[in-house]
């Protein structure tokens, strides 16, 4: 424990990094206190994956039932009631934040709920005036999201309101065609909503691989979610029967009910006075940080969606954990970046790790590409025209896969095993000479010839 200090280290940001970081911190013996100034979780657990994922898994039910007769069962009254499904996830993320509080406590990780700024090298300032010195201060603040400007931004919600609506809208546009966007479309398409999603871009998912983009989009146009491309929002009127009036350039305006952006996060390092300890922020508003997450101050580190590294969950609490092993565990440690695995929850969900065909072809040049284009048997049983795509990207001279990607009921839970093979270096023969686990999907991995 320091004398000089009131805390070894100070953490800004209850989110996934931080509290990763303050509870291995006091592992290794740190005093550590943490400040939030909204409910301990961050994006992840209060207002991003986690309600999003129950989300998705209550608007599956819609597919699950209609699939139900082709196997007997006969589902009457059918009704979907927008109130309970928000309040149960809600409920949830009530139990995780005061899950996450215990953990905290039961770590000895004292905790502020209050804003947190930074006054110098060495001090924060509470939101009701506490100054508070600390031999460390971690900041892992997360990200927020963007708002493009144009008029009637006012009446539009973000990704922070969605999971709050009043009642579910008949019709949402949303703008934008990345994670948010997409998984959003899915959740209210398979709620009976009509959904419209317009993109400054003609592109979906870009960083994907192509092939998989091309069948989400066809998909889920075949599902009945209409796109508008190369067309961002120029203004959102609210008319006087309440509905929007979302005008896009050229073409016609489109009434709706909701109209969510989804138009990337950018790290939330607004007025958290990083100038008074001399950190000057990236093009993006990002802390710049080293490979140890060491900004330009010796005595302040950050780690998570505020550095705009790889804005993922699993990667901010990997950093939060090697910044405490390197600063308070004598294990200095960096993140390996490679080989991520990541996932989008649209229905049918993607999946991918490694290098997509483009970029393998970039960086290898000779490469050799393996697909399997398949209906899943649960699909052809319930007469569903939908099929999966499963992708190997191999490097031609080695014939080690530098690529998974997939497209299919159950995608990321399938791809999780995969990527473990990628990053293991295995080949396209180790592959092969694994046996098929007969009957699933996931068998295609060791089937594509
Ligand atoms: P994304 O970066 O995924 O997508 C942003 C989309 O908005 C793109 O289609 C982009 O178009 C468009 N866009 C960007 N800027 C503008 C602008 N100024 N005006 C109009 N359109 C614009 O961001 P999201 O908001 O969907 O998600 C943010 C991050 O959160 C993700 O990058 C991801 O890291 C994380 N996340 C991860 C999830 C997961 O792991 N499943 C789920 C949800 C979020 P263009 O392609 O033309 O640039």
């Amino acid at each position: 424990m320091t004398d000089t200090y009131d805390y070894d280290l100070f953490v800004i940001g209850a989110g996934s990094g931080g509290v990763r970081a303050s509870r291995i911190a006091s592992g290794h013996g740190a005093k550590v206190a943490i400040a939030e100034e909204y409910r301990v979780g961050g994006t992840c657990v209060i207002r991003g994956c986690v309600p999003k994922k129950l989300l998705v898994y209550g608007s599956h039910f819609a597919e699950e039932l209609q699939d139900a007769a082709h196997y007997g069962w006969t589902v009457e009254g059918m009704r979907f009631d927008w109130n309970t499904l928000r309040d149960t996830v809600l409920r949830d993320v009530d139990r995780l934040n005061a899950a996450y509080t215990q953990t905290l406590e039961s770590n000895r990780v004292e905790h502020f709920l209050e804003r947190a700024t930074i006054t110098g090298p060495n001090s924060v300032r509470l939101a009701g005036g506490r100054e508070i010195t600390a031999k460390v201060i971690l900041v892992a603040v997360g990200a927020w999201p963007v708002k493009p400007e144009f008029p009637g931004m006012e009446h539009c919600i973000t990704s922070n309101e969605v999971f709050h609506l009043p009642e579910l809208p008949r019709r949402i546009v949303i703008q934008g065609a990345g994670y948010i966007a997409l998984e959003f479309a899915g959740i209210f398409n398979a709620l009976g909503c009509e959904v419209t999603v317009v993109n400054r871009s003609d592109q979906i998912l870009r960083g994907y691989d192509e092939s998989l983009r091309d069948r989400l989009l066809q998909i889920t146009m075949a599902r009945g979610i209409v796109y508008r491309f190369n067309c961002p929002i120029q203004s959102v009127e609210k008319q006087a029967n309440g509905s929007l009036k979302v005008s896009i350039g050229k073409a016609d305006p489109i009434e709706a009910d909701a109209v969510l952006i989804a138009t990337g996060r950018k790290p939330k390092t607004e007025g958290l006075g990083l100038e008074n300890a001399g950190i000057t922020l990236g093009a993006k508003g990002e802390i710049p940080v080293d490979a140890y997450n060491r900004t330009a101050c010796p005595s302040i580190y950050a780690v998570g969606d505020v550095t705009d590294r790889v804005q993922l969950t699993p990667v901010a609490i990997r950093e939060g954990h090697a910044f405490a092993d390197t600063v308070f565990g004598n294990n200095p440690r960096t993140v390996d970046y490679t080989c991520i695995p990541s996932a989008v929850f649209s229905q049918p969900p993607l999946a991918g790790v490694g290098l997509t065909e483009g970029q393998a072809r970039n960086a290898y040049g000779n490469v050799k590409v393996y697909t399997s284009d398949f209906r899943p048997m649960k699909n052809v049983f319930a007469g569903r025209m939908e099929r999966g795509l499963y992708k190997l990207v191999v490097d031609a001279n080695t014939d080690r896969v530098l690529g998974v990607h997939l497209i299919g009921p159950e995608a990321p839970e399938i791809l999780q095993a995969a990527a473990i093979a990628v990053k293991a270096g295995l080949t396209k023969a180790d592959f092969d000479a694994t046996v098929a686990l007969h009957p699933s999907m996931a068998e295609e991995l060791v089937l594509m010839r």
